[in-house]
């Protein structure tokens, strides 16, 4: 049973921010409500203010230019981003990330800044995103501030947003030269949730070499996670199948999973090790053919 709330449906952002000021206490924001409302159906979030953002068409935009790169407004949709031929062109992984993510239905009304600030660790956008080191605008009364994606994730579903404060835009530098990416989610039923993801991004210099690696996990710990030694393995190097292997290896050394219903933590392991060679040869090979 959801317990009673009052509903507030601000028209602007200017006036989403000052309500979430004015009642920064007991307030929570809902957008599409994919997530959330499952969470207050069962008792795990109750809130006297509920400040829905669904509303406000000036948060739903996706814009590129060669400079700054991709801009996501807060309130997108999965299904937006999905059919963008922005996105397909300039940043192709966020297509194929979006195909498997839910259901075309929850795809339809979830929004991006929704998938972000839940902070599950499952998640498929934030690896994929933080692989293409990506930031993220956080807004309140105050001002704004600029934060590393990858800053954003402090526990499991914790995140470092103040409760007065919200997720106004997703921000993607352009692609670099000669840089690819690749995201690969382990799941049994088609569209589910990860019970492992790996984002990766290799970029390929004129000499063959990796010029810069990054791997980022998805339900491998309570956060989503850089691992870090591995892409150390891969940078400066011309890439080959031991080094893949080493990769893979390393990956699974920097993961931290638990063991649920559907995966040992032990499995989850072997899944990292995997899914991070797969993800970094095919990154590597795309990049290679980029850079011919
Ligand atoms: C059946 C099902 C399958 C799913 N499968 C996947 C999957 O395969 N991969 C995957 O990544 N996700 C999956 N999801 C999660 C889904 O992507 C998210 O539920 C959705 O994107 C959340 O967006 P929303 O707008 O509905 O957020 P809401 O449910 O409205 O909010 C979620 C959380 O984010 C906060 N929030 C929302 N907007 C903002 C904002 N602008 N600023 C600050 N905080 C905000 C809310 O307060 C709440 O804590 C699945 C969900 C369902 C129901």
């Amino acid at each position: 049973m959801i317990h009673d709330f009052t509903y507030l449906r601000p028209g602007t952002l200017q006036e989403a921010l000052a309500m979430l000021a004015d009642r920064k206490e007991d307030s929570k924001i809902i957008c599409g409500g994919q997530s959330l409302l499952i969470l207050m159906r069962q008792g795990l979030v109750v809130t006297e203010y509920l400040i829905d953002l669904k509303g406000l068409n000036e948060l739903s935009y996706i814009t590129y230019n060669d400079k700054e790169g991709l801009r996501i407004g807060a309130v997108t949709t999965h299904r937006t981003l999905e059919k963008s031929e922005l996105v397909r062109e300039k940043y192709p992984v966020l297509v194929d990330v979006e195909k498997r993510l839910a259901s075309i239905q929850v795809r339809n009304w979830g929004t991006i800044a929704g998938n972000l600030a839940h902070g599950d660790s499952s998640g498929d956008l934030a690896p994929t995103l933080i692989a293409l080191d990506a930031t993220i605008k956080l807004s309140s009364s105050r001002g704004s501030r600029i934060l590393p994606l990858e800053e954003l994730y402090t526990g499991l579903f914790e995140t470092a947003l103040s409760r007065d404060e919200l997720v106004e835009e997703v921000q993607v530098p352009p692609p670099a030269p000669g840089r690819a990416a690749a995201y690969e989610k382990f799941n049994l039923i088609e569209s589910d949730q990860a019970i492992v993801g790996v984002a990766a991004t290799v970029t390929g210099d004129p000499e063959g070499c990796c010029k810069d690696a990054r791997i980022v996990l998805s339900n491998a710990a309570l956060t989503p996670v850089r691992a870090r030694n591995a892409e150390q393995v891969l940078i400066g190097k011309r890439l080959d199948e031991e080094l893949l292997t080493k990769a893979g290896e390393a990956a699974s050394g920097e993961a931290d999973p638990l063991s649920d219903i559907h995966a040992s933590a032990e499995y989850r392991h072997h899944l990292v090790k995997v899914l991070t060679q797969r993800m970094v040869r095919q990154a590597w090979q795309e990049a290679l053919h980029t850079a011919t």
